[in-house]
């Protein structure tokens, strides 16, 4: 049977990789001349950046994707733990340290707060047990309505507070508006404000202290780059430079792929790991659309975008931990931006890598690799960012002076790159921008989301942050594994 892969992104390659373990001969088409776009690496002058993702979490998942491959992770990428895992830093000039050591960590929680202390303890306990209902639920595959009334959904309901949001949810363990903050910022991984975000995602700092923050050496783009050497070596193919122009399709089944060079490539069964708003309105005709037509895409919530500014510079600087973010004074107001009125933030909270702190393979010896990132409206807002991007970038600029105390980084900037929401969709092919895909609010979730083995279309299947179970890297590799074994399944292999 023949598969054919639109993308080698994580999800793509982690599909690719089980499915050419069992046999299938994989081809995957990937546009760009490198493996993982969103998880790639930009390499310049001697510095690496990552060109997404920095944070690894939950790693025993790409663990057990290549130990069902007969293949040991760590035999491919050195991985280091974080601690702390980062530090926030608030606009008081107050920081906190989430790191390791519990009884460390309260202590610092108390020092903002001392009645929050034991809200920790609570916290994890709540989650916990919400995490044991969580995870059953994101491996599974919701192809029907009825699907919801697996005895995994069912049992979560149990723990799940619908009407609640992140924020809201949190009261319950903390009063100190700061700590609260450190336990909701996350919603940001799914690019979501708390205020909005559904409570079931308080799981998320849960995820961070119970499994850790990781870092690769020479970034997490190894990750992506792991996979695909595992893939061929699997017997699996990947095209490079290779842009797929169409889905060919024969009344509701897929048939294949067409290149952009014209070729007509004929597979059993295609699999879309780019960009689902993307891919709907550029592979597949609007008219051979009915559930995902233009105007119905338009309607759906996306996440926000993502204001990014790769900085090589000739020095370190020591204020900074490997993964540092900058909370606003006005926090709420801050989302109300990127959200409601969908205007540029003025004065953000963001977030700063400095992984050399922890990994010198980064940059040349005595510099530093700096990646910032901003997040902002995607491209549904009215933003002209051919006009915007200069002044952005020096907003972004005063705010590393003024905020991360990096005083003297402008006369230090040896490289720089910046990404805007446009390139994002130009460059990367992100439809509206919205870098962490569709938004993870009820109405997008589970049997609401688009599903795995694509509602459309026969024989054509979607991975990726805008599938199940969502954005993010153990979810989007969660997305490959769920699609392979129905692929699996449909060949009667389990
Ligand atoms: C700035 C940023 C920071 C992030 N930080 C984190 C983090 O710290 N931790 C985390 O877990 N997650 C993070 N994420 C979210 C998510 O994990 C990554 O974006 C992830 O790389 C997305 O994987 P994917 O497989 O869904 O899509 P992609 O990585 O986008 O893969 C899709 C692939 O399809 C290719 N493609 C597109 N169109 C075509 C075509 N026509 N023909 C052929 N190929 C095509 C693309 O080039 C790409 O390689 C971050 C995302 C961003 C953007």
């Amino acid at each position: 049977m023949s598969i054919g892969i639109i993308g080698a992104g994580p999800g793509g390659l982690s599909a690719g990789m089980l499915l050419a373990n069992q046999g299938f001969d994989v081809d995957i088409y990937e546009r760009m001349d490198k493996i993982g776009s969103r998880n790639s690496c930009i390499e310049e002058d001697g510095y690496r950046f990552d060109v997404g993702p920095t944070f690894f979490m939950m790693p025993f998942i790409l663990e057990e994707i290549f130990s069902e491959c007969d293949k040991n992770l760590h035999d491919y990428v050195e991985m280091t733990e974080l601690d702390p895992y980062y530090q926030l830093v608030f606009a008081d000039g107050q920081k906190l340290k989430p790191q390791k050591d519990f009884t460390d960590f309260k202590d610092s929680i108390a020092g903002l707060c001392s009645e929050d202390r034991d809200g920790f303890d609570t916290y994890m306990a709540d989650n916990q047990k919400k995490m044991d209902k969580v995870l059953p639920v994101l491996q599974r595959d919701y192809g029907s309505h009825l699907s919801l009334l697996s005895k995994e959904v069912l049992s979560l309901i149990s723990v799940l507070r619908p009407t609640t949001s992140l924020w809201d949810d949190l009261k319950k363990h903390f009063s100190d508006d700061r700590v609260k903050v450190a336990f909701t910022f996350q919603s940001k991984y799914l690019g979501m404000s708390p205020f909005n975000c559904p409570s079931m995602f308080t799981i998320l700092p849960y995820i961070e202290y119970n499994w850790g923050i990781h870092h690769v050496t020479g970034g997490l783009c190894n990750l992506s780059k792991a996979m695909a050497t595992a893939f061929e070596e699997l017997g699996g193919k990947i095209h490079l430079e290779t842009e797929v122009e169409q889905i060919l399709t024969d009344k509701r089944q897929a048939k294949g792929i067409k290149l952009k060079d014209g070729t007509e490539i004929e597979h059993d069964e295609v699999i879309i790991n780019s960009d689902f708003a993307w891919s709907m309105k550029n592979l597949l005709p609007n008219e051979k659309r009915k559930k995902y037509t233009d105007e119905k895409l338009d309607k759906k919530r996306y996440s926000c975008s993502t204001f990014m500014l790769y900085l090589g510079i000739d020095k370190k600087y020591e204020n900074l931990e490997h993964h540092n973010i900058f909370i606003t004074e006005d926090y709420k107001e801050n989302f109300r931006e990127i959200e409601s009125q969908k205007t540029l933030p003025k004065d953000p909270s963001f977030y700063l890598a400095n992984p050399i702190k922890t990994d010198p393979s980064m940059a040349p010896e005595g510099h530093s690799a700096i990646y910032v990132l901003v997040p902002i409206p995607n491209l549904k807002a009215d933003i002209d960012w051919d006009k915007q991007k200069q002044p952005y970038r020096d907003l972004t600029i005063k705010l590393l002076k003024e905020r991360a105390e990096l005083k003297d980084i402008e006369e230090h900037i040896q490289y720089e790159k910046i990404i805007t929401p446009k390139d994002w969709k130009q460059e990367h092919n992100v439809g509206y921008g919205a870098t962490f895909n569709l938004a993870h609010n009820l109405k997008q979730m589970l049997s609401l989301r688009p599903r795995n083995k694509f509602e459309e279309y026969k024989s054509m299947w979607l991975v990726g942050g805008g599938t199940n179970p969502g954005s993010g890297l153990p979810t989007i590799y969660e997305s490959g594994r769920i699609t392979a074994n129905l692929i699996k399944n449909k060949y009667g292999q389990r």
